[in-house]
């Protein structure tokens, strides 16, 4: 349990809620070693500019908000941002668009992030069984997830081995060891991930829910492009 870790929590329960934001989800995975797409939240469309330049262009805008939890949805993410001008106009159209969508919703800020190359996109996640307690679920992103259903679960913890066997029996499997001239992806950066996320899951035992969704899986390491936690 680190003490980063808590405090994150508290400062939610303290709000009232059980959702944490992006921000706060990224910096958890970060203290488990989970690689993540650097990050910094801008009160402003200048300090948006400043943060964007520090990172690298280019560079995605989202909306911090307590009460959006599915923000592309809403118009909360824009993505390709390659000037100055590119992140003022898109601070300013995440705020119209988030006030047109969801006008009661409290904004946090503007979250200003790396843009991770386009990849194999992969999902990490985990629920809590009343039974059983954490397990961890496994599957490519998009449609294999949210329409072929295509995805794998263990109880955690788990071991090396079941991370393993989690990647390699799901059937959309032969997409990552590489198909037609495609580069297989880097199974270890995924077997390394899905180690870190049962230490934190059973390190904390207050998470219900966690999605890393998506995770850009490259030929050389892998990035977490979203993260959510929702808490009991
Ligand atoms: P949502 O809250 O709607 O799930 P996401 O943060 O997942 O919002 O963003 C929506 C989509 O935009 C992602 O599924 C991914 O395809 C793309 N995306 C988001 N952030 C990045 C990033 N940093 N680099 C590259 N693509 C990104
Ligand atoms: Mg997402």
């Amino acid at each position: 349990m680190t003490e980063k870790v808590s405090k994150i929590f508290e400062e939610a329960r303290k709000e009232g809620r059980n959702y944490l934001l992006e921000p706060e989800a990224k910096t958890i995975c970060m203290e488990y070693g989970i690689p993540v797409t650097k990050f910094r939240v801008a009160k402003t469309a200048e300090e948006a500019v400043k943060f964007a330049e520090e990172i690298g262009y280019p560079t995605v805008l989202k909306i911090v908000s307590p009460d959006v939890i599915h923000k592309f949805d809403v118009g909360g993410v824009i993505l390709s941002l390659k000037s100055p001008e590119d992140i003022r106009d898109a601070y300013k159209k995440i705020l119209e668009n988030v006030k047109k969508h969801k006008p009661e919703a409290k904004v946090k800020g503007i979250l200003v992030q790396e843009m991770a190359p386009s990849s194999t996109e992969v999902i990490v996640g985990s629920t809590k069984d009343p039974q059983f307690g954490p397990a961890l679920m496994f599957g490519l992103g998009g449609i294999f997830v949210e329409v072929l259903k295509d995805v794998t679960f263990r109880i955690a913890p788990i071991t090396e081995q079941d991370a393993r066997e989690m990647i390699t029996e799901v059937k959309a499997y032969p997409i990552l060891k590489g198909y037609r001239g495609q580069p297989p992806a880097d199974i270890d950066a995924i077997v390394k991930i899905l180690l870190k996320t049962s230490k934190l899951v059973m390190d904390h035992q207050e998470i219900k829910e966690l999605d890393l969704n998506p995770i850009m899986v490259y030929k050389k390491g892998a990035k977490t492009v979203d993260a959510r936690i929702i808490l009991e």
